[in-house]
C-alpha cells in the first residue's frame, strides 16, 4: 500500500478537483522536469468559432453549406463550429454519404446533388487536401494571410477543386498564462505539440509564453515526439492532452495528464485526471506531489 503521505496527498489534491489515480504517478510526477501541452482543447478552450471564409467561384453560404454537410458526422471542434455557424445563418446543411473522417487532416464524404449525381467533398487542412490531389495553390497567398493572423485554416474542395477557406479561431483558456508561468518559475520547461499549422501553433505559443513548438504532427506521430524530446533531453515527462489523438503520448509520457472533459479514451490513458478541466490543476498536482514527497523523508 501507498505510503500515508501519498494517500493524504491524493486526498488533498481530489478536493481541488485533481484525481490522481496511481501512487506511482504522484511519485513520477515530483521528477518531471518537463511539461508538454496540446494545443486544441487543452490550452485552449476547445470551442473554435468561424471568424473569416474565403470563397474561390461559389457564394459563401454554398461553401458553408458545403462544409457543414460534410463535418456533419464528425465530433472535432473544428466541425461542430463549422456546423454552427451554418445553423447560425439559418442554412440548410445537405445530406452526405460515404463519411470518413482521417484523425488529424480531416473528412471526406460524398455529396448526393438534385440532379441525381454524387460529388466528392474535402474539408480539411491545406496539407490534407494537397495529399488528395487538390490544387490549392491559387488560395496559397489567402492560406498564408489567415495562418499569419494565428488561424486554423480549413480548406474545401468538391472533387478536385477547391472551393474556399475556413478560418477559425479559439481562445486560449484564461489560466494557461498563469499555469505557464508558474511551471516555469520551478524551472519546469514547457513544450506544446500540436496537430494544427505552425503559424497558428506560434500564434498561441507567444500568448501563452511558450518558446518550443511542435506543430503539424500527426495523431500517430504525437507519442514518438514525446519519446523523442524524452530521449533527446533525458528528461522526464507530463503531456497533458484531452483528445482521442492524444491518448498514445499520454501514455508515452512518465505521467499523463488529461482535461475533465476529454473524450473518454484520452481519460482512460491518463494517470492523473483534472476534473474541474482547469489548467491550474496541473500545478495543483506538482506541487502536491513535491510537497507530500518531502514529508515521506
Ligand atoms: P490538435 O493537435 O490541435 O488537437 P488535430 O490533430 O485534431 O489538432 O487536428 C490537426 C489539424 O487537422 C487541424 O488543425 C485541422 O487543420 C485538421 N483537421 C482535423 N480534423 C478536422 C476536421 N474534422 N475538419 C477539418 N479539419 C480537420
Ligand atoms: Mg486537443
Amino acid at each position: 500500500s501507498a505510503p500515508l503521505s501519498i494517500v493524504r496527498g491524493a486526498g488533498e489534491a481530489a478536493e481541488q478537483g485533481v484525481l490522481m489515480r496511481t501512487g506511482e504517478a504522484f511519485q513520477a510526477l515530483r521528477r518531471v522536469t518537463t511539461v508538454i501541452f496540446d494545443k486544441t482543447g487543452t490550452l485552449t478552450v476547445g470551442k473554435p468559432t468561424v471568424l473569416e471564409i474565403e470563397t474561390n467561384g461559389i457564394d459563401e453560404e454554398e461553401l458553408l453549406e458545403l462544409a457543414a454537410g460534410a463535418e456533419s458526422s464528425s465530433e472535432h471542434p473544428l466541425a461542430r463550429a463549422i456546423v454552427d455557424a451554418a445553423y447560425d445563418r439559418h442554412l440548410a446543411i445537405p445530406k452526405i454519404e460515404n463519411f470518413q473522417s482521417i484523425a488529424g487532416q480531416g473528412v471526406k464524404a460524398g455529396l448526393l446533388d438534385s440532379n441525381g449525381s454524387t460529388y466528392r467533398l474535402f474539408v480539411g487542412s491545406p496539407t490534407f487536401l494537397r495529399e488528395q490531389g487538390i490544387e490549392i495553390r491559387l488560395m496559397n497567398e489567402s492560406i498564408a494571410r489567415l495562418e499569419r493572423l494565428g488561424r486554423t485554416v480549413v480548406g474545401v474542395a468538391r472533387e478536385q477543386r477547391i472551393v474556399g477557406l475556413l478560418a477559425l479561431d479559439d481562445a486560449l483558456r484564461p489560466d494557461a498564462r498563469e499555469t505557464i508561468d508558474r511551471l516555469k518559475s520551478s524551472g519546469i520547461g514547457i513544450v506544446l505539440l500540436t496537430g494544427d499549422n505552425s503559424r497558428a501553433a506560434k500564434h498561441i505559443a507567444r500568448e501563452a509564453g511558450i518558446d518550443e513548438v511542435y506543430a503539424e504532427v500527426l495523431p500517430g506521430d504525437k507519442a514518438e515526439t514525446v519519446r523523442r524530446i524524452q530521449n533527446d533531453k533525458r528528461t522526464r515527462v507530463a503531456m497533458v492532452g484531452d483528445g482521442i489523438n492524444d491518448a498514445p503520448a499520454l501514455m508515452q509520457a512518465d505521467v499523463g495528464i488529461a482535461m475533465g472533459n476529454g473524450t473518454d479514451i484520452a481519460i482512460e490513458a491518463a494517470d492523473i485526471v483534472l476534473l474541474n478541466t482547469r489548467l491550474t490543476g496541473v500545478l495543483t498536482a506538482y506541487e502536491i506531489s513535491r510537497h507530500s514527497y518531502r514529508k515521506m523523508l
